[in-house]
């Protein structure tokens, strides 16, 4: 379970997040659904550890991610947005890189390789440079490095933007087996139709806070509407 609790963070005077609070159960898809500029990737940030929130604390499993985040990280896979390759390293090179760094080696650093590369049909690329890759392929390499260490939880921002229909698929039946080999997922969305798609459940977000949660069926009956986000915001 990842919990949440009364997180608040500004920039330059300037409040992002406002006594922000939400549980995320295990074994489920939550999405985040927001507007941009809504909090999303601060929120997301602050949960993987990479930025620590002015107050409130996050707990992975019961542990806090601030008083140990590299003890976090090996529970975590984190798919970023926008974020940057090595592009200088085959995909091969930059997995094994990244497993290494996981602290995996010999006969378990290998099977790991070769599930990622088959799950993510990742043969093609395996021995090319991420230079000049599509959004989609990228996003196949960034999953393939968040899951190379098998972790409980995954956390992905936006791991849609910019995909083809192929890719999309692709990304969406691995997030449902994920889910049913019970891995807890959260990722964020400014899109409606494919948070109702795939998550078991929605919190939505404004301003910072949430301002609604429920399944995608629970929330669009409540509203009245399909289209969340003008509901609420
Ligand atoms: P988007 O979908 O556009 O990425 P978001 O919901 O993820 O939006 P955030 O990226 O968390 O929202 O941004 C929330 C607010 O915080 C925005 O007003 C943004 O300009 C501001 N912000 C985020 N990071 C920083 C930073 N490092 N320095 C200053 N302001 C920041």
């Amino acid at each position: 379970m990842i919990e949440v609790q009364s997180i608040d963070k500004s920039f330059a005077g300037q409040r992002v997040l406002r006594e922000l609070g939400f549980e995320i159960p295990d074994g489920r898809i939550t999405a985040l659904l927001g507007a941009n500029g809504a909090g999303k990737t601060t929120c997301l940030r602050i949960v993987t550890g990479l930025l620590r929130a002015d107050a409130g604390r996050v707990l992975l499993g019961g542990r806090d991610v601030a008083a140990d985040p590299l003890a976090a990280r090996r529970q975590l896979g984190v798919v970023g947005d926008r974020e940057g390759l090595y592009e200088r390293l085959t995909v091969e090179e930059y997995l094994t890189l990244f497993a290494r760094m996981q602290g995996l080696a010999g006969a378990a650093l290998r099977q790991s390789l070769d599930a990622v590369r088959e799950e993510l049909e990742l043969g093609e690329l395996w021995k090319r440079r991420t230079r000049g890759f599509s959004q989609g392929e990228r996003m196949k390499v960034s999953l393939a490095r968040a899951l190379v260490h098998r972790p409980q939880h995954l956390i992905l921002d936006e791991p849609t933007r910019g995909l083809d229909v192929l890719a999309a698929r692709l990304l969406r039946r691995t997030l449902l087996r994920l889910r049913a080999e019970g891995t807890t997922i959260l990722f964020s969305s400014h899109v409606m139709s494919e948070v109702a798609e795939l998550s078991d459940c929605v919190l939505v977000m404004a301003d910072g806070r949430i301002v609604g949660n429920g399944s995608p069926a629970e929330l669009m009956e409540n509203t009245g509407s399909d289209n969340l986000e003008d509901s609420f915001v």
